[in-house]
């Protein structure tokens, strides 16, 4: 499953939105919010494709599990989660102490540096055009 022409053009456009803006991270839940692309495996998948090509990095965050509070406290990042997969960690907020394992890992996207800077000089160039056109 892949997804559509319309899809793939509204994801690449939310990436160039985030291109220019300040965030940092974001998770796909964030992508299928803005996009209104209907399966979340589809822009995984996308996601992953542009980890390939370089738009994005890809980075773990390891969560909480204390399910009687739903504490849900960030405990780690980790660039590879398999660094972090049946390590036993403790929560600084409640306490809670368990053994990682791959459902307590969540993923999240980073832009890479390299893809910021095309999409803003892209804008200067369009902008330049943009210029010329109308004098
Ligand atoms: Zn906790």
């Amino acid at each position: 499953m892949t997804v559509n022409l319309k899809e793939k053009r509204a994801l690449s456009n939310f990436l160039e939105l985030l291109a220019f803006s300040s965030v940092k991270k974001f998770y796909p839940t964030a992508a299928l919010k803005y996009t209104q692309v209907s399966s979340i495996e589809n822009i995984y998948d996308f996601l992953l494709d542009c980890v390939d090509s370089g738009e994005l990095k890809i980075a773990w965050e390891v969560k909480c599990t204390n399910e009687n509070m739903i504490c849900a406290r960030k405990i780690n990042d980790v660039d590879d989660k398999n660094t972090i997969l049946n390590e036993d960690v403790m929560c600084d907020l409640c306490g809670h102490e368990f053994t990682v394992s791959p459902l307590d890992v969540y993923p999240y996207f980073e832009i890479t540096n390299e893809y910021r800077e095309l999409v803003r000089e892209d804008l200067k160039k369009k902008r330049n055009r943009l210029k010329i056109s109308m004098s």
